[in-house]
């Protein structure tokens, strides 16, 4: 079987990856949401792939590997990493979680860090009510994900709340002032207090802080054993890792500290890792470089004693699908994946295969089907191809 073909469409605003083949069968993936611009970055890669078998997936990963990077320029490479996998599935008759090893979970477990309602303040008591409601989700989620600090609206919404400059910018960085830092433990507090300890609560929290804020804000919420604080130091779009740093926060506390979601290949995993330098490592398959990557980091962690909880809340409903094919067959160090969801709605229609309802009692079921096990709707999608890329599915 050779690849003939790598073709790339805009569905919605997530950058819809097909690889066609001389046998019939295509492998699809998924690219983020809110990287609709990566489409002509996709098609760079078809020189590289084209004539080669889709069933040696790292033969041809060999090829396109080096030429990525940290988010968002991995995410091609690890989409097309994806779409090889469902290839080799679909060809071989079995579900991809098979080829990677096997399964060691029947069900998997997701968190919500994506089924929102929206906030229209930062308050503690704005904070309680937006836990109750995703308390109440019939998704039954056993572990919620909230954005605080520079992971939030929060600085632009407390007066003085850090040093820093406020310029509305991703960027957002500095040290913060007491009555930023109290802000932040009281918000913790109330949504702790809705939650009790039925729901674990994970709180992402930037990049953006300093050191010893990080610090004092981690020892100051360890009586409330949160399940980790998030990308403290540097996190989404930092191009680098600062895994000394993290060591620092890591060791001067109790409380878990992760990080990763932006982080490209094995290779720069290594320092966390092996300087135990976070507590939990979150690597989204859509930027590590895919599935295969994302599990040899999470074997390699579990080797170090460190947990693995993956980024994946913008990978729309393929991307879900390779995540339960990958978390399937994690080791015991896998807490949770980030539970995408599909948007625009109509997603829904246009994707085949998914249980209903998805998520059960905070879980998933694994299923059998060969590949990813999910299939677009050829029929349905196509009134949502942009113009230009109608021939997407023929
Ligand atoms: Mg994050």
């Amino acid at each position: 079987m050779k690849i003939t073909d790598l073709k790339c469409a805009v569905l919605g605003q997530n950058p819809i990856i097909r690889i066609t083949t001389d046998a019939g069968i295509s492998g699809f993936a998924e690219v983020e949401a809110s990287k609709s611009y990566l489409k002509p970055h996709v098609l760079f890669y078809q020189r590289f792939i084209i004539g080669e078998d889709p069933t040696n997936v790292e033969r041809v990963m060999l090829k396109i590997r080096r030429l990525g990077s940290f988010k968002p320029w991995g995410s091609a490479v690890s989409a097309i990493e994806m779409a090889l996998w469902d290839l080799a599935g679909k060809a071989a008759g079995l579900p991809v979680y098979r080829l990677l090893g096997g399964k060691v979970r029947d069900r998997v477990r997701v968190y919500n860090g994506g089924v929102r309602s929206g906030m229209t303040d930062y308050s503690p008591a704005a904070y309680a009510d937006d836990m109750a409601r995703m308390k109440a989700a019939t998704e039954g989620f056993t572990i919620i994900k909230q954005g605080v600090g520079f992971h939030s609206p929060m600085p632009g919404h407390v007066p003085d709340f850090f040093y820093g400059q406020q310029d509305g910018s991703l960027a957002r960085r500095g040290p913060l002032t007491e009555r930023g830092l109290k802000h932040v433990i009281a918000c913790v507090e109330a949504m702790k207090n809705v939650l009790g300890d039925e729901i674990g609560l994970a709180l992402d929290c930037g990049p953006g802080w300093m050191v010893p804020d990080a610090i004092r804000l981690a020892k100051a919420l360890e009586p409330l054993n949160v399940m980790w604080l998030e990308d403290l130091i540097t996190g989404d779009y930092v191009p680098y890792v600062s895994a000394d740093l993290y060591r620092e926060v890591t060791h001067g506390t109790s409380t878990p500290i992760h990080t990763g979601e932006q982080i490209y290949l094995r290779q720069n995993f290594q320092d966390l890792i092996e300087k135990h330098a976070v507590n939990i490592i979150g690597p989204d398959p859509c930027d590590i470089g895919g599935i295969a990557e994302l599990k040899w980091v999470a074997e390699y962690a579990d080797l170090h004693s460190i947990l693995i909880a993956p980024h994946g809340v913008g990978n729309g409903l393929l991307g879900l699908a390779a995540l339960v094919q990958v978390a399937a067959t994690l080791p015991h160090n896998y807490i949770a994946f980030e539970y995408p969801v599909g948007n625009p709605e109509w997603w829904y229609d246009i994707v085949e295969g998914l249980p209903d309802p998805i998520v059960k009692d905070g879980f998933i079921e694994v299923w059998d089907r060969p590949g990813m096990g999910v299939e677009l709707n050829a029929r349905a999608a196509r009134k949502y191809l942009p113009a230009g890329d109608e021939d997407f599915f023929d």
